[in-house]
């Protein structure tokens, strides 16, 4: 049979876009279809603005540490509507930039939501194109529990375009989104309280990482509620929101951001014309090549939720477009030691073994930790101390984890990532010299193991 395109691509985010520009590179017959944004969720409601909202959540510290090095700052005033309409402003350059490395590199972009109508056949825009090979790029979407008055909450899609910044904010969830989004309010001046079901946040995150952040971000005022959940949200009859705790206490807020998880995005995809199965997590199933129950149809990135992040994504989408068209060069993708960062204010930074998971998996394990105030800090009142960490196998000295809260952590671990993909072991980073003054040579000045 003859086929309209070698692969059709519905979705035009992370995964999407990198797949469809290799695959096109390679020499095959490409298409890619988008419905909402080019660049998808990290583009335009995910990484990109949401670091931007840390960077400028950031500028609150950075004019009171100025005060410390003789600058005369004036009373510092914030405006929500500035910021999010310059970051609305460089949204729209980065659109502009993946249309025109698409429609640079030979793809056909169709602007419509895509639907399967066949194993072979995707119509958009009232168009069928056939393909011998579909990839499912279409990525997630977020999920709000259903509680009385769900329809009063946001998300990270709508905070995005706010149209003010809420005097106060009450932040639902403990995972990465939720955490961020406290410290984008709190730093911007919001009072913001963050509620979450559990012990502590960033259940998956290294013990002594997830307690450090819980006190620093206490001592940067956010009113933290662990072991806790919204049982409702009502609307005031002048506009202001209140969310009832299960323990029936009433949290007054101007706005209820939810950051509970993400589903995969499948609405109106056709999936039932077709033979692909979903896994028990309602995720789209596929094998270690991203080759669904569906011969013809692949899928990558947040919609078969392995591990959503945007360079896994775009990893993924790689993988795909050499293995299909480029064989010689197709390597599996290594899903060992992905190093991650949390952009709280403080950031996280992390990769590797967590001290918990050492243990579990049977490791005797020798933990390096140094606690200290960043010299950058010494000059003004800031308190905030940074935790590095490293988690060592005491039988062959390998580094298991690498672990960090503070400044700049996840430029700090990404270097290291290297050093433990390598198989580095303690010793050498102990005979690796540091860079001079600096917090990151802490990493290869610890010394002493912490006792247990
Ligand atoms: P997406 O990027 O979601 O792209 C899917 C695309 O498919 C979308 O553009 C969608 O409109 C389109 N689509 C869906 N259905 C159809 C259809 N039927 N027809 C046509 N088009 C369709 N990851 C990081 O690594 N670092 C971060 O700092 C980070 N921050 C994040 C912050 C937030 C608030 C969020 C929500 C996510 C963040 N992520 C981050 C995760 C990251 O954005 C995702 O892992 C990544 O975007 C997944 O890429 P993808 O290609 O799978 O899907
Ligand atoms: P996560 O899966 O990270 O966290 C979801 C949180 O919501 C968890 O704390 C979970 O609790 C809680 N939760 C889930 N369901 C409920 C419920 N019904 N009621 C109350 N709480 C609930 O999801 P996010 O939405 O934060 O982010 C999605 C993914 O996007 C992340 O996992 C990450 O891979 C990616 N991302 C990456 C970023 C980065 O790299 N910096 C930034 C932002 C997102 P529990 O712990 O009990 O399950």
């Amino acid at each position: 049979m003859a086929f309209d395109f070698d692969l059709f691509v519905i979705g035009a985010g992370s995964g999407g876009v990198r797949a469809a520009r290799f695959a096109a590179g390679f020499g095959a017959r490409v298409a890619v279809a988008e419905s909402r944004y080019l660049g998808g969720t990290c583009v335009n409601v995910g990484c990109v603005p949401k670091k931007l909202l840390v960077y400028g959540a950031h500028y609150r510290e950075d004019f009171e540490h100025a005060a410390g090095y003789g600058w005369t700052v004036g009373r510092p005033g914030f405006d929500w509507p500035t910021l999010i309409a310059n970051k609305n402003r460089e949204i729209e350059r980065l659109n502009g930039i993946y249309r025109n490395l698409l429609v640079g590199s030979g793809v056909t972009l169709y602007e419509g939501h895509a639907r399967l109508l066949d194993p072979h056949t995707v119509e958009v825009n009232g168009q069928r194109c056939t393909a011998r090979h579909i990839l499912v790029a279409t990525g997630g979407w977020p999920q709000v529990p259903d509680i009385p008055g769900k329809e009063h909450a946001i998300t990270s899609n709508e905070a995005f375009f706010l149209q003010s910044l809420p005097r106060r904010v009450l932040v639902v969830g403990g995972g990465y989104i939720a955490v961020e989004f406290a410290s984008i309010f709190n730093g911007l001046g919001a009072q913001t309280v963050q509620v979450y079901r559990r012990e502590l946040f960033l259940r998956g995150f290294d013990g002594g990482v997830r307690e450090h952040l819980r006190d620093e971000l206490i001592k940067k005022g956010l009113d933290l509620r662990f072991n806790a959940d919204v049982a409702r949200i009502d609307k005031r009859p002048d506009g202001s929101l209140a969310a009832t705790l299960q323990s029936g206490e009433v949290i007054e807020t101007d706005c209820v951001f939810y950051a509970t998880g993400r589903r995969p995005m499948l609405d109106n995809l056709g999936l039932e014309n077709t033979g692909v199965k979903l896994n028990e997590d309602g995720f789209i199933a596929v094998d270690d090549e991203y080759r669904s129950s569906e011969p013809s149809i692949l899928a990558v990135g947040d919609v078969i939720g392995r591990m959503p992040l945007t360079p896994v994504a775009l990893a993924e989408g790689m993988a795909v477009a050499r293995r299909l068209f480029r064989p010689e060069e197709y390597r599996k993708v290594d899903y060992n030691l992905i190093p991650t960062a949390v952009f709280s204010l403080p950031n996280i930074g992390t990769v590797g073994l967590t001290t918990e998971d050492a243990v579990a998996a049977g490791h005797r394990v020798k933990r390096f930790e140094s606690r200290f105030r960043p010299m950058k800090l010494t000059l003004t009142g800031d308190q905030e101390k940074t935790l590095m960490k490293l988690v060592v196998d005491a039988d062959t000295d390998r580094v298991l984890g690498c672990h960090m809260v503070g400044p700049d952590a996840g430029e700090i671990v990404q270097g290291l990532a290297v050093a433990l993909k390598a198989g580095a072991t303690k010793q050498v980073f102990d005979e690796t010299i540091g860079i001079h003054p600096t917090a990151a040579e802490e990493f290869v000045t610890l010394r002493t193991p912490v006792q247990e």
